[in-house]
């Protein structure tokens, strides 16, 4: 396993690679301390692709002022030691510098899809993910770039960035990732003390709750964001929920009347860190 660190060197690695008859390229965008969500997306790409590139790189732009670029984990060894062992041919480990130079000035954004749940709660966020995400694409040139369903809205904008950009790749969204309690696994769950840890699987706790109701034909989207909320109130006091959405799993839009397949989507607040999960809900058509 190579690692580079500027876009000259693993531009090289990936044009190597291709020569040697790597026909499919894969590339994971990470911001690190990596756990076994990233893992398993890496684990996709390596079963998928001839040649897998992992980019690590804490990324400030899709950082508010009062967020936590600065303190973010930078594990970095152990990083590069689990890529190597996930069969990673390289990684891209970029400083700031090197990818926003002096004079910086470009930006890609995406309407829409971006005004809602983490782009209303986080500003700027999605912007900084859109370019970010878009440099790493005309970096590396992949052929296949993998993004884990935790971050639910985040791909739905890659998805959307990339159909109408034109951007010659496709994007493959794998599962997300659960500690044995349900909690999703999450580089900032390290953030939670011992009380807010105990009270964090209410999230799962709560898609689930959602998910029985809607399944049991609850058909009102704001009286299933009312049972969400209590569950949350009740077992995570700890906790603030930033919002309780339900919303149409392509154009994101809140649903009212639940008369087929949605997302449920949540954001809590703990005084240490902030957590996201969400549950996509098949509403089988029998039953719309
Ligand atoms: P991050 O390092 O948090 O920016 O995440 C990098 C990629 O890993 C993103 O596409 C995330 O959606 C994905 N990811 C993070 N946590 C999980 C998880 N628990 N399960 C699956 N994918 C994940």
């Amino acid at each position: 396993m190579k690692v580079a660190k500027t876009i000259d060197d693993i531009r090289r690695l990936v044009a190597d690679a291709r020569v040697g008859g790597a026909g499919l390229v894969g590339l994971v965008p990470t911001m690190g301390a990596l756990h076994e969500g990233h893992f398993s997306l890496i684990d996709a790409a390596a079963g998928e692709c001839d040649f897998v590139v992992v980019s690590i790189f804490v990324n400030p732009t899709q950082f508010a002022p009062n967020e936590d670029y600065r303190s973010y984990p930078r594990p970095v060894k152990n990083d590069l030691s689990g890529c190597e062992s996930h069969g990673v041919g390289a990684v891209f480990a970029p400083s700031a510098g090197e990818m926003y130079p002096d004079g910086f000035a470009a930006a890609v954004s995406v309407s829409g899809l971006t005004e809602t749940m983490e782009g209303n709660c986080r500003l700027g966020h999605f912007g900084g993910v859109c370019t970010v995400v878009a440099k790493l694409f005309n970096i590396v040139g992949p052929d296949v770039a993998y993004f884990g369903a935790k971050d639910y809205q985040q791909a739905a904008v890659i998805r959307k960035m990339v159909a109408d950009l034109d951007m010659p790749l496709r994007i493959a969204v794998c599962p997300t990732v659960r500690e044995a309690d349900g909690l999703a696994m999450s580089s900032r769950n390290a953030y939670l003390d011992d009380d807010e840890r105990t009270q964090s699987p209410v999230l799962y706790e709560s898609l689930q709750l959602a998910e029985r109701l809607i399944r049991e034909g609850e058909r009102n989207a704001a009286s299933v964001i009312e049972s969400v909320r209590s569950l949350l109130a009740d077992n995570a006091p700890l906790g603030k929920a930033d919002y309780v959405a339900i919303v149409d799993p392509d154009n994101l839009a809140a649903v009212e009347e639940i008369k087929g397949d949605v997302v449920v989507a949540l954001a809590v607040k703990f005084p240490s860190a902030r957590l996201i999960d969400n549950m996509r809900v098949d509403v089988p058509k029998a039953n719309r």
